[in-house]
């Protein structure tokens, strides 16, 4: 019986082993060096707010993958043979496949800062992070602040995190506007205002020199680059964004650049190997996406498209309007289309701005300037439906459309204050075409 290896059991690994089950009986082995089981990385800040406990994360029951006749194998898998066709891990144990399939997601950047290994310093990626954390930032008594390292969605969530058990947290930010690289101005400066109402101490163009340690190799501070400014803190958290974590796979055959090299099928350079997920980098962006896309619905939906080619259905991985949906502390955000930061933006992309009096919501459409055709949306403090929006973007719906129908695209729960009426008399104002 062919025998399937995937390393990485995050949510591409696991979805494409639920969907090559679902299609064969072909043996299937899932290898972690994390965690037994499978967990929802996205949920990991509400366990140390409190909100659920680490066994509360994993989607299945572990009785799931016995009774699927799903292997699962703890161990770092150290290199691969693709000749022989044998993992190598780092237990000395090996393991042979016909097929593999890579899904071993990220890693946190770590730019060569000095005392970047020091004890208390962290990315927030892994569940060890979390226990990491958990032990240098229990409480504010053991923790009298923190200081993190990048302005992403990661850093936000660990700003929220440390926020809700009261330590004192201060955000150094490399851009001059918290994610002014993905948000338009308007959107960012209410999320910079937005992090400062938490009592988060922000710091805009302002990045880390240097980390320094007490005489037991423990962080009691870092230095500022820009004014050489001292801040005591007890842990620094690193979330300036994420690599491909695949040191493991660059002496063998397989062809790499920032991630595993993989054609629209998802095949690598070497036969029978796959690449899905945070560490899979396209040979050539499909439309306007970047060639790595590290974000959960990717992963999901390449575990999905592998698993039919795997199973004899060989599919391209064909993605359909970018999506995407974060936090930024109770705020809510979700993109669809494409809707470029201020500094990016195409010449012919024009924005319609809509923001709320109390500054917690807002809402931007971009769209042609010459044609108004609508071309994505991005929405702060107001839920929106996706599959409205996807379907206004394939049907290439012009901005009128889409301004007279945005209350039903509207997904917030009933009672919840509606606001389209208001953006609708803003537009009308500001910009009404026909
Ligand atoms: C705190 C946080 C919040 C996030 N929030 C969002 C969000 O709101 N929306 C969104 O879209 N995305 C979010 N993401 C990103 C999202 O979680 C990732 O895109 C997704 O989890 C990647 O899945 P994956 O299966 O590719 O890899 P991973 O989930 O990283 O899984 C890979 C697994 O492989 C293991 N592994 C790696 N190398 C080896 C090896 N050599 N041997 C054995 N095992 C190995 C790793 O330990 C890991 O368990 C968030 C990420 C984090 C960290």
């Amino acid at each position: 019986m062919e025998h399937i290896v995937i390393i990485g059991n995050g949510i591409s690994g696991v979805t494409a082993a639920r969907h090559i089950r679902k299609l064969s009986d072909k043996k299937i082995t899932i290898i972690s060096a994390e965690t037994d089981y499978f967990f929802s990385r996205t949920a990991l800040m509400y366990v140390y707010m409190g909100h659920m406990k680490f066994e509360h994360t994993q989607p299945y029951e572990n009785w799931f993958w016995e009774k699927n006749d799903i292997n699962l194998k703890q161990g770092f898998v150290k290199t691969v043979d693709t000749n022989s066709k044998t993992l190598y891990f780092e237990s000395g144990d090996t393991l042979s496949y016909d097929k593999l399939i890579i899904a071993t997601g990220s890693k946190p950047n770590k730019f060569g800062w000095p005392g970047q290994d020091l004890k208390g310093v962290m990315g927030m990626y892994h569940k060890q992070d979390l226990e990491n954390l958990e032990l240098h930032a229990p409480n504010n008594k053991v923790c009298k602040r923190a200081v993190i390292v990048g302005g992403g969605l990661i850093g936000i969530e660990l700003a929220e995190m440390l926020n809700s058990r009261n330590i004192p947290v201060t955000f150094l930010v490399r851009e001059s506007s918290f994610w002014n690289d993905v948000l338009p101005d308007g959107e960012s400066n209410m999320i910079n205002q937005h992090i400062k109402n938490h009592h988060i101490d922000l710091r805009l163009s302002t990045n880390l020199k240097e980390i320094i340690s007490d005489e037991n190799g423990k962080v009691i501070s870092v230095i500022v680059e820009e004014t050489g400014e001292e801040i005591p803190c007890d842990v620094v958290g690193l979330t300036a964004g994420v690599t491909p974590n695949i040191d493991f796979i660059k002496d063998s055959h397989i062809e790499t650049g920032k991630g595993v090299k993989v054609n629209r099928f998802l095949e690598t350079n070497i036969k029978d190997v796959y690449a899905i997920g945070d560490c899979a980098e396209q040979h050539e962006a499909i439309g306007q996406r970047r060639p790595i896309e590290a974000v959960w619905y990717t992963g999901r939906m390449m575990g999905e498209t592998v698993a039919q080619t795997i199973c004899g259905n060989r599919m391209p991985y064909n993605p359909g309007h970018w999506f995407n949906s974060a936090k930024f502390l109770d705020i809510e955000y979700q993109t669809y289309g494409w809707v470029h930061s201020s500094a990016n933006k195409p010449n012919y992309e024009q924005h319609f701005h809509w923001k709320h009096e109390d500054a917690t919501k807002c809402i931007t459409i971009a769209f042609n300037k010459n044609t108004h055709v609508f071309l994505g949306i991005n929405t702060f403090g107001i839920r929106m439906r996706h599959e409205k929006f996807d379907k206004w973007l394939t049907e290439k719906r012009d901005m009128d459309y889409v301004m007279k129908h945005l209350q039903e695209a509207n997904f917030d729960p009933e009672f919840y204050k509606r606001y389209e009426h208001d953006i609708l008399k803003t537009y009308n104002n500001e910009l009404k075409f026909a």
